[in-house]
């Protein structure tokens, strides 16, 4: 259900390709993040200056952020090759040993999602991690022997969306450790007005902050806004888009003035209508928008917890004053004056 949603914070096959010819490729293009930037650039320079690979890079954070976009960024900055992979697609040790063996010094290896590996390859990359070794068995039986496989030193970063779900073990071998947030309303139009001018859309300030105001904090979100707006702008015979445009679309987009679509308005008046507000479990709650609980829990509810639509209690998820205020309800008298 999640891929067909406009605000959902995944990318499709096709929007990934075009994601790429918009994507920064350097440290001082990337929007926001500037405690991340600055540290990086240091991080960068030392390692530079030194002539070795940069230290083991865990990026943390919903998706759409920019986490594999900082990876494609760092491998530039040091100019170092980039292999890219995922959790998922490396489901064997044989699989890694593949990867790991074809690094050069230096290079980058990507692994999204690495909270998905299995626990076999995870402690195959440890000794990788650390000792740049691959550890093998030969021989079978009484026969068997560990032999070792040097490996070139090379730069992991490892991106997550559920850093919770990551094993210490695993989270310790990184040296460096970042956790993307979400952005801030002129962050996003700034990288709106970048990205129109690569895409050769004209768009007002006040356009690309109406759109920023919609997008959840989430670049990819403003991303492809931007360009579902610009077909509603074309065909409307408008070759600028400024905020009466920009609003008219995301109108009939269903996107409403907080970016809530129209699943998330019906999650937060099903919990109003059926539960009084709350407090419900993260079960019911995901059963209530037919999501997974792992979708519910690393997109949709912190957007809706970081709106002030939500909040989290000891005994449950409870719909806020704000939530119903938003919805055009009153809220109870209990909830009005109630801070969480
Ligand atoms: P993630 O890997 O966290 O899911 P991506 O790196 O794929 O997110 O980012 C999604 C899109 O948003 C990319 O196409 C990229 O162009 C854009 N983007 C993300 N972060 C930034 C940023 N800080 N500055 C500019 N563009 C960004």
């Amino acid at each position: 259900m999640n891929e067909e949603r406009l605000v959902a914070a995944s990318a499709g096959l096709e929007e990934e390709q075009e994601e790429s010819s918009i994507r920064p490729r350097l440290l001082r293009e990337y929007v926001g993040q500037r405690e991340v930037r600055e540290n990086l650039s240091v991080y960068i320079e030392a390692a530079r200056g030194r002539g070795e690979a940069l230290d083991h890079c865990l990026l943390a954070g919903p998706p759409g952020l920019g986490k594999t976009t900082l990876a494609h960024i760092i491998a530039g900055e040091l100019s170092s090759g980039l292999h890219v992979t995922s959790g998922p697609a490396v489901q064997h040790k044989g699989d890694l040993a593949g990867i790991l063996t074809k690094l050069n010094e230096g290079d980058v290896l990507f692994i999204d999602e690495i909270h998905r590996l299995p626990p076999a390859v995870e402690e195959a990359l440890y000794p990788a991690m650390e000792d740049f070794a691959f550890d093998y068995m030969v021989g079978e039986g009484a026969y068997a022997r560990s032999m070792r496989l040097p490996l070139k030193r090379f730069t992991l970063i490892g991106a997550t969306t559920r850093a919770g779900l990551l094993t210490n073990p695993m989270r310790d071998r990184f040296g460096i450790q970042f956790r993307l947030d979400y952005y801030g309303f002129d962050e996003l139009s700034a990288i709106l007005a970048r990205a129109a001018g690569i895409l050769g859309v004209e768009i007002a300030s006040d356009g690309a902050s109406e759109i920023a105001r919609r997008s959840r904090g989430t670049p990819r979100i403003a991303l492809r806004l931007l360009r579902r707006v610009r077909d509603f702008a074309q065909v409307g015979g408008k070759d600028r888009i400024d905020r009466g445009s920009a609003d008219k679309a995301l109108e009939r987009l269903k996107v409403d003035q907080l970016g809530l679509d129209s699943l998330d308005r019906q999650l937060l008046l099903s919990v109003i209508e059926k539960f009084g507000g709350g407090p419900v479990g993260i079960e019911t709650l995901a059963a209530l928008c037919s999501e997974e609980r792992g979708t519910l829990e690393e997109v949709v509810e912190p957007f809706l917890l970081q709106a002030g639509l939500l909040v989290r209690t000891p005994r449950g998820r409870m719909v806020t004053a704000e939530a119903y205020r938003h919805l055009g309800l009153t809220p109870p008298p209990g909830l009005q004056g109630r801070m969480f």
